[in-house]
């Protein structure tokens, strides 16, 4: 099969997922099963026939209305089939065809789940961390390399990323006067680093404080959000976390040889 074949499948294969995940985040936080019923509209309950259910273009063809009732349908429909797309190809061009590449493409679509519910409800919920932290410990022993030393750094990056999280929580306290981060922020990082090692944690911690200062700013200069607005946290551990699988490696490289300490 040709290269570009492949690489077509496999962003088929993501939108796909996508669309899957989009009934993890609507039904997750409500406790309905993600599998024993097909998608039905959020307005008249009507089951979502297989040909309107086609990741993005069902929902453009629709113009983002039920066909049964004309309701409106959430773009975070098309939003999160079209991510999951493109985050399983940037992880296929990284890893090719590999076991990385598979653990990683799952760490993804938790991370995916986590952020939207995180994002729509300030929730992160237990039933996907808790089994996430095993997960990731369990994947860790097929992930060995030069970079990845297997469970001994899957288990350091669980202490870690519960750890370190607490102590920027205390921190974050001492500065801003109230609570910026909750347990599932701390659960959501111990799986970030049962996955990453505690590089990792690091990685994410300070890309996603970053980020999250960064937004947070644009948010209060354009919009006149005052500093009492908690942003939440998880969509931008997610984002840090999926950027130290990519880059992460050769940005501690760099950052090394830029201090001299090789
Ligand atoms: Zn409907």
């Amino acid at each position: 099969m040709s290269e570009t074949l492949v690489t077509i499948l496999v962003v088929l294969t993501g939108t796909c997922i996508g669309s899957f995940l989009n009934v993890c985040i609507h039904r997750i936080p409500r406790r309905e099963s993600i599998v024993f019923s097909g998608s039905a509209c959020p307005h008249c309950r009507k089951k979502i026939a297989f040909y309107d259910n086609i990741p993005i273009i069902s929902y453009l063809i629709l113009g983002g209305r039920c066909r049964n009732c004309g309701g409106h349908i959430s773009a975070r429909y098309p939003l999160v089939e079209a991510l999951t797309g493109a985050v399983f190809l940037v992880l296929f061009l990284k890893f090719g065809l590999t076991a990385s590449f598979l653990v990683y493409s799952v760490f993804s679509s938790a991370l995916i789940v986590v952020t939207f519910i995180d994002l729509s409800l300030r929730i992160i919920p237990d039933v996907i961390t808790l089994p996430g932290i095993v997960a990731g410990i369990l994947a860790s022993t097929l992930l060995a390399d030069s970079t990845w030393a297997g469970l001994v750094d899957s288990l350091v990056g669980v202490a870690t990323g519960s750890g370190l999280l607490l102590v920027v929580g205390l921190l974050y306290y001492g500065v801003a006067g109230r609570e910026g981060l909750g347990g599932g922020d701390v659960k959501l990082l111990a799986m970030i680093g049962s996955f990453t090692g505690w590089k990792g944690v690091v990685v994410t911690i300070i890309g996603g404080s970053l980020a999250g200062s960064v937004v947070g700013l644009v948010l209060m200069a354009v919009a006149g959000k005052d500093r009492r607005y908690a942003l939440p946290f998880g969509p931008f551990l997610a984002g840090g976390a999926l950027f130290h699988i990519l880059y992460g490696e050769e940005l501690i490289v760099w950052y090394l040889a830029l201090v001299g300490a090789v």
